[in-house]
């Protein structure tokens, strides 16, 4: 459901996603290409994954074209680094056997306020490194044709049975709303002084997460399911929980740094109370069996691969990583967190986060929790 969709007196408690959450676009310091390296990081823990379930179904299927989609694939050097690796590799196992080389059409979806065009200026380079074995003759690259799919993956994106193989990297934690359960029937923000699932939450918290979770996450099995062919394959990776537990430390304690970084803006007055009780942020981690439970429910997917590992987001130098951990949640932030605050706040609050950050890398293991699913349309 968008704003515009809702009675006007709920619209102040909900932000638009589509129109609002985009990684901070261009190449610049605090841009989403310069600071999305513990993605990268998440992303190569299945890469074998992906691109293993990528040839499986180009083997099965020996498409003319083979058709791929990324969803929710940013900008920067990891919109094209997942399509650029399944392309390579299909070529080259093409090249060494009897299989004829594809042509391949790639669509990388992602909101449409998302940076688009950093992406497209960069195709050029990325054709280039596709020429297998660094050969300069034309036969040695693949046909890529490729597009861009702005619109929410929670809806249809594609025609009916055009995709064989989908591929979606540390974007399925995000919901397609601030569940509308945290505010109560008077407006009043229920999760006070929090942004997410907090041992201090009241339960009906987490249960308004888990409900917005479960309708975005069937709605984005339901879409896929019509686009996906009989046999083709999705590789989803997202931030989960290994227990049942809504408050496992390893998902919330980002965001509970966080909102003490606007805890501290507060009492220097420079965040409103109300405004800080009223920022939710609309990201969701499962467990397994939540999605397993989804799949099974919706009934057109089987389950190749389920499972959920820890990450370790440290480097071995506290401050190092407190500054790139909040580097990374701001370009991922800005623009809600000005959206909702106001730009004017942004420089200290995550000034804030990186001293808290810091002292707390120093003090304990920072881990985050990843799931991986790979499903197969039946
Ligand atoms: N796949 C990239 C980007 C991850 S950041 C990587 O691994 O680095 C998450 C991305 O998901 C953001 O660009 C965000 O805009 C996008 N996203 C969030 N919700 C979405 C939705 N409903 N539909 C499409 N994209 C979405």
């Amino acid at each position: 459901m968008t704003t515009s969709m809702l009675p006007s007196s709920n619209k102040h408690i909900t932000m638009d996603m589509e129109t609002i959450l985009h990684m901070k676009k261009g190449l610049g310091e605090t841009s989403y290409a310069q600071n999305s390296s513990l993605q990268k990081k998440s992303m190569d823990t299945l890469k074998h994954i992906i691109i293993d379930s990528a040839i499986d179904v180009y083997i099965s299927q020996s498409p003319d074209c083979f058709t791929m989609a990324d969803l929710g694939c940013a900008s920067g050097p990891n919109a094209l680094s997942l399509v650029g690796d399944i392309i390579k590799t299909i070529g080259g196992a093409c090249r060494t056997s009897s299989y004829p080389t594809p042509e391949f059409l790639v669509f990388l979806n992602d909101l449409p306020t998302n940076d688009f065009n950093e992406i497209f200026v960069s195709l050029p380079e990325f054709v280039s490194k596709l020429k297998i074995g660094g050969k300069t003759e034309e036969s040695s690259s693949p046909l890529v044709y490729l597009t861009g799919v702005p619109g929410s993956f929670y809806g249809r994106l594609f025609p009916r049975k055009s995709l064989h193989f989908v591929c979606s990297c540390s974007s399925l934690h995000w919901l397609s709303q601030v569940p509308l359960g945290l505010f109560d029937g008077k407006n009043k923000p229920i999760n006070e002084g929090k942004m997410y699932i907090s041992h201090s939450s009241p339960p009906t918290v987490a249960m308004a997460y888990f409900k917005q979770f479960q309708k975005d996450f069937s709605l984005f099995l339901k879409s896929r399911s019509a686009e996906v062919v009989s046999g083709g394959k999705m590789v989803l990776a997202m931030l989960g929980r290994q227990t049942e537990d809504y408050t496992d430390k390893r998902t919330t304690y980002l965001w509970e740094l966080l909102a003490q970084s606007l805890a501290m803006m507060v009492s220097q007055g420079e965040v409103e109370q109300e405004k800080l009780d009223a920022y939710n942020v609309p990201f969701y981690a499962p467990s397994v069996k939540e999605i397993e439970d989804e799949v099974h429910k919706e009934g057109s997917f089987t389950i190749d691969y389920l499972r959920a590992y820890e990450i370790d987001i440290r480097s071995g130098n506290a401050k190092e990583d407190g500054r790139i951990i909040s580097m990374t949640i701001r370009a991922i932030q800005e623009s809600m967190i000005c959206h909702h605050f106001g730009g004017e706040i942004i420089d200290t609050l995550f000034q804030n986060y990186t001293k808290l950050l810091t002292e707390s890398v120093e003090k304990e293991e920072i881990k985050s929790v990843q799931i991986g699913l790979v499903l197969r349309r039946m």
